[in-house]
C-alpha cells in the first residue's frame, strides 16, 4: 500500500481511548491556595481533564484528586473509595457543594497526593449531602456518609485552597512547610 492516508484501525482507537497521567502538584507550589472557578460547560475536554485525573489518581495510588492538584484551577474532583479488592467506584464531581453537613463527627487520618508522606488525624462531620454536575452535566444530590464524607470534605477543601496542614497549629504547620521547601530546593526545578 503506498501513499494511504488511512490510520491503522488499531493505533487511531488506542489513541483516542488512552487516557494520561499528570504530573500532581506538591507543596509548596503556591497554586494549591488557589481558589478553583466553577466549570461553565461539561463538555469533551472537562470528561477527559476527569478521566486524567482518574488514571493519575489510581497511579498514584490515591482515593480522591482535585483538579487544581494537577494545575487546573476548576472546580472538578475525582474520587474512588471502594475497599481494596472491591469493584472500583470511579466518581467525577463538577461543580460539587456541600448542602448540609451531619452533626456526627468522625475522625479519619487523612493523607494528600500533594503532600506525600504526610499523614494527620483531622475530625470532619460523618454525614454530608452533596449537589454537582455528573458526566452528562446532570444535576445530582446525593448523601454520603464514612470515608466517602470524609474524602468529599477533603477534596472540596482544595477547591477553596484549603489544605489538611491548615488543621494543625501554625507552629507545627510551619515546620511541614519548611520540610517541603527545603526538599524543593533539593531536587532543583523541574
Ligand atoms: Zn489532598
Amino acid at each position: 500500500m503506498t501513499g494511504s492516508r488511512w490510520i491503522d484501525p488499531g493505533v487511531g482507537l488506542s489513541y483516542l481511548t488512552q487516557m494520561a497521567k499528570l504530573p500532581i502538584v506538591t507543596l509548596p507550589d503556591p497554586i494549591l491556595r488557589q481558589p478553583s472557578a466553577p466549570i461553565e460547560r461539561v463538555d469533551a475536554e472537562v470528561l477527559r481533564l476527569a478521566d486524567d485525573m482518574l488514571e493519575t489518581m489510581y497511579d498514584a495510588p490515591g482515593i480522591g484528586l482535585a483538579a487544581i492538584q494537577v494545575g487546573v484551577p476548576r472546580r472538578l474532583v475525582v474520587l474512588d473509595c471502594a475497599a481494596e479488592g472491591d469493584k472500583p467506584e470511579p466518581r467525577v464531581l463538577i461543580n460539587p457543594e456541600i448542602l448540609h453537613l451531619g452533626s456526627q463527627l468522625k475522625v479519619y487520618e487523612e493523607g494528600c497526593l500533594s503532600i506525600p508522606d504526610f499523614r494527620v488525624d483531622i475530625e470532619r462531620p460523618s454525614e454530608l449531602r452533596l449537589r454537582y454536575l455528573d458526566r452528562e452535566g446532570k444535576l445530582q444530590e446525593h448523601d454520603a456518609g464514612g470515608l466517602l464524607a470524609t474524602a468529599i470534605q477533603h477534596e472540596l477543601d482544595h477547591l477553596d485552597g484549603k489544605l489538611i496542614i491548615d488543621f494543625l497549629s501554625r507552629l507545627k504547620r510551619d515546620i511541614v512547610v519548611r520540610k517541603f521547601k527545603k526538599l524543593a530546593r533539593q531536587d532543583g526545578p523541574l
